[in-house]
């Protein structure tokens, strides 16, 4: 510890006054005495217009630890940090969430949720520890510490401003004093007591027992730009008096836990438990092999990706779900759970390494997942997302809703043997597209039987049941020396261009007796 600075200096020092003492933060965030296992969670964005699939991961651990525990979900805008348009980038993190269905608990008592517009929280946690001694006014300029970098470097030694290099840390009332009335705004900085030859030891909520090296680096508390927190010292003030119980966070904040558990025990405050989720791999497609996801070449490694090609962001979850808790798809099989929303996610059994997210498998969900859908919803769903991502071919499809229900009930009347080939909003679209004729491309390079279709048209008629229409198509057959199957993969071809389709019978039916006569035409 060092000597602590007096009121009015704390005050020169931060820029003003701190608006509330220790104890009345406490007061004005109390801690939220909760029932033994409810868990207070928190998703914490940075706003940089872009949410990365590993934030979807964590923040679905987040929500679902909360709602399995009947805790609270929060979340908060980690906005210290950037200069970019925050309003565009924070719409991009509460759109994400609202699409996959996250309602957080943000409630007035223990806001603001903008770190931007919790300063005086910082300040007078900042002004306690500068009071204590815990904390320091540092006057390095950006050349001067860089200038330390450089030596550190070249004597192959950690780099930071720690022990010898930080060159105020014993710095005086009268010399703070000379620096400020020469119009110099410090960084406060953490008076690190660590030593990185004694180990620090804590539990890891997923992990276990862990030690690390103690942190001797006197890391920057309250920036000197700006006078707002950097990530290290938010964290702390916010996840205490948001009375956070568990912080999910990737594994890149691993490294400065030892740091994160020093603030909080120096604090004297209680640790929240840690869960460190692994980065995402993915299958590469040219090797084969298991590999990190790149967000430079992976479209799938942003979260809008999903939402602009329409997976089914239940299925997502669904999915993603299964990835954090192994049991769950076997489970969900047996019938003993309808969604993962049902099943417990068990914290020690989240993966810590290694973790892959396989488009193969995200499709297979998918596919699940909508043959399980009524046709309403089916039909709302690609509709919405027409309406909002659709190009113009899409949003005509969806015109006329009662053609593309008739379209999207085609094999789903038969619980047993509904068609699981919809994967997305859009695939289902283009998947069913030959049932609009501006988008019907006819097949002209099947060699049609032209007698066949002849034959079949004569007698058609668009009001004949299902046996009677394969009666018909059986006398064809049989008055043309063909197979009935022969007759029908003629229809098949000149009504969809395709060879494979659902039934028949039923596209027929959609397609009306106006453009099944129309379609046979264009191929004579
Ligand atoms: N703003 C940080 C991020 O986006 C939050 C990390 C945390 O959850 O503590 O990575």
């Amino acid at each position: 510890m060092r000597n602590g600075l007096s009121k009015d200096l704390i005050a020169r020092v931060l820029g003003g006054a701190p608006k509330y003492t220790l104890d009345e933060l406490e007061e004005k965030y109390p801690e939220r005495n909760l029932p033994e296992g409810v868990m207070v969670t928190r998703f914490a964005p940075s706003p940089t217009g872009y949410m990365h699939l590993g934030n979807l991961y964590s923040s679905l651990i987040d929500y679902k630890l909360a709602q399995q525990s009947h805790g609270l979900f929060l979340l908060r805008i980690e906005d210290t940090d950037t200069k970019r348009e925050i309003k565009e980038a924070v719409d991009v993190v509460k759109n994400a969430m609202a699409s996959f269905g996250f309602k957080h608990n943000n409630d007035e008592k223990y806001g603001p949720y903008y770190q931007s517009q919790r300063k005086d929280i910082y300040h007078s946690v900042a002004a306690y520890l500068l009071e204590k001694g815990l904390a320091y006014p540092c006057f390095l300029t950006q050349e001067e510490m860089d200038k330390i970098r450089e030596q550190q470097s070249l004597a192959g030694i950690a780099t930071g401003i720690y022990g010898e290099y930080a060159r105020d840390r014993n710095i005086g009332e009268d010399e703070i004093k000379k620096h400020l009335d020469n119009g110099e705004t410090p960084s406060i900085r953490l008076y690190s007591m660590g030593n990185p030859e004694n180990r620090i030891y804590f539990k890891d909520f997923v992990r276990g027992s862990i030690s690390v090296p103690e942190n001797n680096e006197d890391i920057v508390l309250i920036k000197s730009t700006d006078r707002l927190p950097t990530y290290h010292f938010a964290h702390l003030c916010d996840d205490h008096f948001m009375r956070i119980t568990h912080v999910v966070r990737g594994e890149e904040y691993f490294g400065t836990v030892a740091l994160h558990v020093q603030m909080f025990r120096m604090m004297g405050w209680e640790l929240p438990k840690y869960i460190h989720t692994s980065t995402l791999d993915k299958i590469d497609e040219e090797t084969g092999k298991q590999r990190k996801m790149s967000k430079r070449k992976d479209p799938e490694s942003n979260v809008a990706f999903f939402l602009q090609e329409g997976w089914p962001t239940d299925a997502v979850i669904e999915y993603i779900g299964n990835i954090l808790a192994p049991g769950y798809e076997e489970a969900k099989l047996k019938g003993q759970v309808k969604s993962f929303w049902d099943y417990e996610l068990k914290p020690k059994k989240i993966p810590t390494s290694g973790t892959l997210f396989d488009m193969k498998k995200l499709e297979w969900w998918a596919k699940e997942y909508i043959a399980t859908m009524s046709v309403p919803d089916l039909v709302k769903s690609v509709v919405k997302w027409a309406n909002e991502y659709g190009n113009e071919n899409n949003k005509k499809q969806i015109a006329d809703v009662q053609y593309l229900t008739s379209v999207l009930s085609i094999e789903r009347d038969n619980p047993k043997r509904v068609r699981k080939d919809f994967i997305t909003w859009q695939q289902t679209l283009s998947e069913v597209a030959y049932f609009w004729d501006f988008l019907f491309v006819p097949n002209k390079e099947y060699e049609y039987n032209i007698d066949a279709l002849r034959e079949f048209i004569s007698g058609f008629d668009i009001n004949d049941d299902k046996d009677t229409w394969w009666q018909k198509i059986v006398y064809t057959a049989e008055k043309l020396g063909l197979k009935p199957g022969e007759v029908a993969m003629n229809l098949r071809v000149a009504m969809t261009g395709r060879t494979n389709t659902p039934d028949l019978y039923s596209i027929m039916q959609v397609l009306g007796d106006t453009r099944v006569r129309e379609r046979i035409n264009m191929v004579m």
